[in-house]
């Protein structure tokens, strides 16, 4: 009997455990379900079914040229696979295990002849234990005791998927219409989804790991992988990515940190399921979030990159072209949501994850949370990033140029607040708010 392999985040062929095991049983049969019931409000993003899109061509032609087909399929993930399974007559389905609460709901709706292994992060974060046998909130420790399980299981090859060929009706991809139309808003995507395009970017990454350190934080800089859409869609390894890096020495040492945190977050949501929609503090609880027509006049112009603060702006305009934004700009362009627009963060969140082509559930909302200082791992509310200082100290000034043209001509010294220097052209907006006053509101609204 034909073994069923099911695909989510996990869009690849080699490392892929679950492939490897239904391999070693009989012809396979591999399928992708688009659900966007489960999920409910978290949904695929519009960006990232742009993703899907082209890793699914990926893979089905990864897979067609072994000899099997991928199976698309709509609707409920647990139903939709289960009734795969009965037509094809397959006894057991292979995946691997996710951390999402619709995709924990649907593994057990599909109970005993659900196989699930461990592949979609460095170590199954439900293993990773303090001394008396908890689990951690707080990202330092669960790092200690991940590192002490490292490394992860040496990366397996593509099994040899020879055999009986099974078939059964598929939905077109093109049917699904995950790319869009009019107007096409990703001409500026400038990625190539699927496990080719991933293995590219991690061996052009190879190079700069020992510089990440501090690169990763200059935005003007290419300093750090931009393998997140790839490591979000499984179109490699975690362990792959350990592996690779690993071998550079010592110096690989803060990039396998940060690659941790994928594996802290995954913990957190599977601790605390409703992440996305509650704060991890009561401090969250007692603001009152702005939400009138200014506040939602100003939400507007922080999503377009038009708050009158260059390095916010650059960040929100860079997100809308190429999908992905670099990090210490994600938390800048946060901070400022949240501090001194005083929006709540899950309108931030929501933005984000139609935006972003790496959009997570556990990374968007961890990391939120973590800026919004409302998570259970994050420094107090009353700690507010200025947005000035941090455009200037990490030399933002090139990254600005590139993304606000408004600002194309304004000396590097004045290019950080270019309003503050009486030299901001007509055509670029004034500050939203001054940051003394967003301060000030900020940190009142906290006292309650
Ligand atoms: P690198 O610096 O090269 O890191 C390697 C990998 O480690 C990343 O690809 C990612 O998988 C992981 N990683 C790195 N930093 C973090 C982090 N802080 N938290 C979790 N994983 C991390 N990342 C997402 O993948 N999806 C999201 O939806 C997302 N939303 C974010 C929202 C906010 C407000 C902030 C501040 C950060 C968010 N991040 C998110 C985390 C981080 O910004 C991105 O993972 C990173 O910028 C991706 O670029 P990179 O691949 O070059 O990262």
């Amino acid at each position: 009997a034909p073994t069923l392999v099911w695909f989510r985040q996990d869009l690849r062929l080699a490392d892929q455990p679950a492939l490897v095991a239904a391999a070693g049983e009989g012809p396979v049969v591999a399928c992708y379900i688009l659900d966007d019931e489960t999920p409910g409000r978290w949904a695929i993003g519009g960006a990232q079914r742009w993703w899907l899109h082209h890793s699914l061509a990926s893979l089905a032609a990864d897979l067609s040229a072994r000899g099997v087909e991928l199976i698309l399929r709509r609707g409920r993930a647990a139903e939709q696979v289960a009734r795969l399974a009965d037509e094809i007559g397959a006894a057991r389905i292979h995946a691997l295990a996710h951390y999402e609460p619709w995709w924990q709901a649907a593994e057990k709706a599909l109970g005993e002849r659900l196989m699930l292994h461990d592949g979609a992060r460095l170590a199954d974060p439900r293993t990773i234990l303090t001394r008396t046998g908890g689990r951690y909130r707080i990202f330092t420790p669960f790092w200690r005791a991940l590192a002490e399980r490292m490394p992860p299981p040496a990366p397996s090859p593509v099994p040899d998927l020879t055999g009986a060929k099974v078939s059964a009706a598929s939905d077109r991809l093109e049917d699904w219409v995950l790319l869009p139309t009019k107007p096409d808003w990703a001409t500026g995507f400038d990625w190539t989804p699927g496990e080719a395009g991933a293995r590219d970017v991690l061996e052009a990454f190879m190079p700069g790991v020992g510089a990440y350190a501090t690169a990763r934080n200059l935005p003007s800089v290419q300093g750090s992988s931009r393998l997140s859409p790839y490591l979000h869609m499984g179109e490699l390894s975690p362990a792959t990515v350990w592996h690779t890096a690993a071998a550079a020495g010592p110096e690989a040492e803060p990039f396998l940190r940060e690659l941790g945190w994928r594996d802290f977050t995954a913990n957190l949501l599977d601790l605390i399921p409703n992440y996305a929609d509650a704060h991890g503090r009561v401090v969250g609880d007692r603001i009152a979030w702005r939400s009138d027509a200014g506040a939602k006049r100003e939400y507007r112009a922080w999503t377009k990159g038009r708050t009158g603060y260059p390095i916010v702006d650059a960040g929100m305009r860079q997100l809308w072209v190429t999908g992905w934004m670099h990090n210490r700009v994600r938390m800048i362009a946060a901070s400022f949501l949240v501090k001194h627009l005083l929006i709540d963060w899950r309108r931030g969140q929501d933005w984000f994850w139609d935006t972003l082509v790496d959009a997570d559930l556990g990374n968007n909302a961890v990391n939120w949370q973590w800026v919004a200082g409302t998570g259970v791992d994050s420094s107090p509310f009353s700690r507010i990033m200025a947005p000035l200082v941090q455009s200037a100290k990490f030399d933002a000034a090139a990254y600005i140029r590139a993304w606000v043209p408004e600002l194309a001509d304004v000396p590097d010294a004045a290019i950080h607040d270019p309003h503050g220097a009486g030299v901001a052209p007509a055509a670029y907006p004034r500050p939203l708010i001054g940051h003394r006053e967003g301060r000030e509101r900020a940190l009142a609204a906290a006292r309650g």
